[in-house]
């Protein structure tokens, strides 16, 4: 178990302020029968005229079910970067405060960071693409509020450590934000059930990767119902539309799509393992594959001149010369796979 005083590191304007309350917020749309002349919408009826429900309350509901979580637990935002923009705006005083950081890791802490004005200390992962405790607990100090991990990590691919995880939570006194954008693709358990004993912990997850629903912009928070209570006082009242949340709806069971994606994986690794130009294929445990070659700009140009577009990750530290490869469909792998030994051949 795990107590933090939320009024220490809550921002002091966010505690004062009195939230925006909605049209909506005080009669919604359930109130059949009503009219509502109250928010200035068209009131002529096309399927969208009227604002979207402010609380998301039927889009928690699905997915409090199929993440076995209790509502008052769950924050919606458009895609997993506004609800990591609010948790900066939540805690972090401008010019002041400071976050922590693991690179090589996802690129939004650190524009979020820059954006609002606050110190990025960032603490390289070690050479097997783990936190490094000692030297991440050293740069904590008084007005370190957030400590970002990605796991599993992008664009590394790996998990972190249980034992890792579990010591940063115990051991840092701020808040840890822990994104898990490609845990459905692990066999590992998420951290939003066994996070529910660290009042310190927010999990982050999102439609966008294994759900197939990028398009649409959902991303999720897991935290303390107080946590939660804060991040719904700044965010947009209407930040998620209704075309968006109706869509939510309709999410699928995703284990076939996802046990086709690890089969793949497999068959693209066997294959690269042979390739003379590819010197390292980092193990993941998501749905792309970290991988070094000779001469990192050299070989993207040459995919991108037959057709296939990866990311390039050779100036991210411990990246040199390094490919993100997202895992395709079996028809996009085998042309992968086609061009990859074609490149091979003309190198020789
Ligand atoms: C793709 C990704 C996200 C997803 O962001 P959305 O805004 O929800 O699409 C979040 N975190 C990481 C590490 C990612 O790679």
């Amino acid at each position: 178990m795990k107590t933090v005083d939320l009024n220490k590191l809550v921002r002091n304007t966010i505690l004062k302020m009195k939230p925006y309350t909605s049209a909506r917020d005080e009669f919604n749309g359930a109130d059949k029968g009503m009219i509502f002349l109250d928010a200035n919408e068209s009131p002529f009826e096309n399927g969208w005229n009227r604002y979207p429900d402010s609380k998301q309350l039927t889009v928690k509901k699905k997915i409090g079910i199929i993440k076995d979580i209790s509502e008052n637990r769950i924050t919606l935002g458009n895609g997993s970067d506004e609800i990591l923009d609010l948790i900066f705006r939540v805690f972090c005083e401008p010019g002041k405060d400071n976050i922590i950081s693991l690179p090589p890791t996802y690129g939004m802490y650190s524009v979020l960071a820059d954006l609002n004005g606050i110190e990025n200390r960032e603490v390289l992962l070690t050479t097997d693409f783990q936190p490094d405790i000692t030297p991440i607990l050293e740069q904590v100090d008084k007005r370190t509020k957030l400590l970002f991990l990605c796991s599993p990590n992008n664009p590394t691919g790996n998990l972190l450590s249980e034992e890792s995880i579990r010591t940063l939570l115990d051991r840092f006194n701020g808040i840890v934000v822990l994104d898990e954008a490609y845990v459905d693709f692990t066999t590992q358990e998420s951290w939003i059930r066994k996070g529910i004993a660290f009042d310190n912990l927010i999990v982050i997850q999102t439609l966008s990767k294994a759900y197939g629903m990028a398009g649409i912009r959902l991303g999720m928070a897991f935290a303390s119902p107080e946590i939660t209570a804060l991040l719904h006082k700044i965010k947009p009242p209407y930040n998620i539309g209704t075309l968006q949340q109706e869509k939510v709806t309709l999410i699928n069971n995703i284990e076939k799509e996802i046990a086709l994606i690890q089969k793949e994986k497999k068959v693209l690794v066997k294959v690269l393992l042979q390739v003379n130009f590819i010197t390292k294929i980092y193990p993941s445990d998501a749905n792309f594959l970290l991988i070094r070659v000779d001469n990192a700009d050299k070989r993207y140009r040459q995919l991108l001149e037959n057709g296939i577009v990866v990311r390039n990750r050779n100036n991210y530290p411990l990246c040199d010369n390094c490919l993100r490869i997202t895992i395709g469909t079996p028809d996009e792998n085998r042309i992968l796979t086609q061009v990859i030994l074609k490149i091979q051949e003309t190198a020789l």
